[in-house]
C-alpha cells in the first residue's frame, strides 16, 4: 500500500518526512501540482476534501493500485481575535498570501489591538482515506504569539508562536521539539495506529 501525502506546503512536508518512519511520496510527485478548493468550514472538513480528491484522481491515473492518503489542514487560532484566522490561516493576508505576509498581517492584527503578546492554539486535523474508508483525528498545541517575531525554523507563524512551557518561539526551537510537542506531532500519533492497521488488512 502506498503512503500519499495530500499536501504542497513544504513545511508539512518536511514535517510529515521527519515524523514518519514509513516512506510517505507528496501526491504532486505522481499526479504533478494542482490546487484543490477547501470549502469546508471546519479543518476536519477541509482534510477530508484534500485526502479524497487525491484518492479519487490517483484512482483514475492507477486503478489497479492500493493507495493510502493522508491529509492535513491546519492553522492557527486567537482567542484575541475571535478564534481567527483558523481554516483561514493559509490566506489570512488574502489569495495567493505568502507564509512571509500572513505572519506579518496576524503582527499587526495584534499589535491593533494594543498587545505585544497573547494565547494562542494551533490545531491540526489529519485525514485519511483508502479502499476500508475515511478516518480524521486532531491534535493541538496551545502557547502565545509575540508581537516580533524570531527565528528562522519551521515555518508558517512559527517565528511569532511560544509554546506553552517554552521560552523560545518554535522558529527557534530544534525540530525535533516540535515535532514531539507540535498538534501535527500529536495528530500524528493518533493516526499511525490506523495507518499500521490499514497497512496489514
Ligand atoms: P492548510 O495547508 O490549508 O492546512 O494551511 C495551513 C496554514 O496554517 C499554513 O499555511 C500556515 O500558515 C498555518 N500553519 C499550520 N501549521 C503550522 C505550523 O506548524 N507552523 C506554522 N504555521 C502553521
Amino acid at each position: 500500500m502506498k503512503l500519499v501525502l495530500a499536501t504542497g506546503n513544504k513545511g508539512k512536508l518536511r514535517e510529515f518526512k521527519q515524523m514518519c518512519k514509513d516512506e510517505v511520496v507528496p501526491f504532486s510527485d505522481i499526479l504533478g501540482a494542482f490546487e484543490i478548493v477547501e470549502d469546508g468550514d471546519t479543518f476536519a472538513a477541509n482534510a477530508l476534501i484534500k485526502a479524497r480528491t487525491i484518492y479519487e484522481k490517483l484512482g483514475e491515473k492507477n486503478p489497479s493500485m492500493d493507495y493510502l492518503v493522508i491529509a492535513d489542514d491546519s492553522g492557527i487560532s486567537l482567542p484575541l481575535l475571535g478564534g481567527a484566522p483558523s481554516i483561514y490561516s493559509a490566506r489570512y493576508a488574502g489569495e495567493g498570501a505568502t507564509d512571509k505576509d500572513n505572519l506579518y498581517k496576524l503582527v499587526e492584527s495584534i499589535k491593533d489591538k494594543g498587545v505585544t503578546m497573547t494565547p494562542a492554539y494551533y490545531t491540526a486535523a489529519i485525514a485519511i482515506v483508502s479502499k476500508y474508508g475515511e478516518y480524521v483525528v486532531h491534535g493541538w498545541m496551545h502557547g502565545d504569539v509575540i508581537d516580533e517575531p524570531r527565528g528562522e525554523k519551521g515555518f508558517g507563524y512559527d517565528p511569532m508562536f511560544i509554546p506553552s512551557g517554552y521560552d523560545l518561539t518554535l522558529a527557534e526551537l530544534e525540530d525535533e521539539v516540535k515535532s514531539k510537542i507540535s498538534h501535527r506531532g500529536q495528530a500524528l500519533e493518533l493516526a499511525k495506529p490506523i495507518i499500521k492497521m490499514l497497512q496489514n488488512k
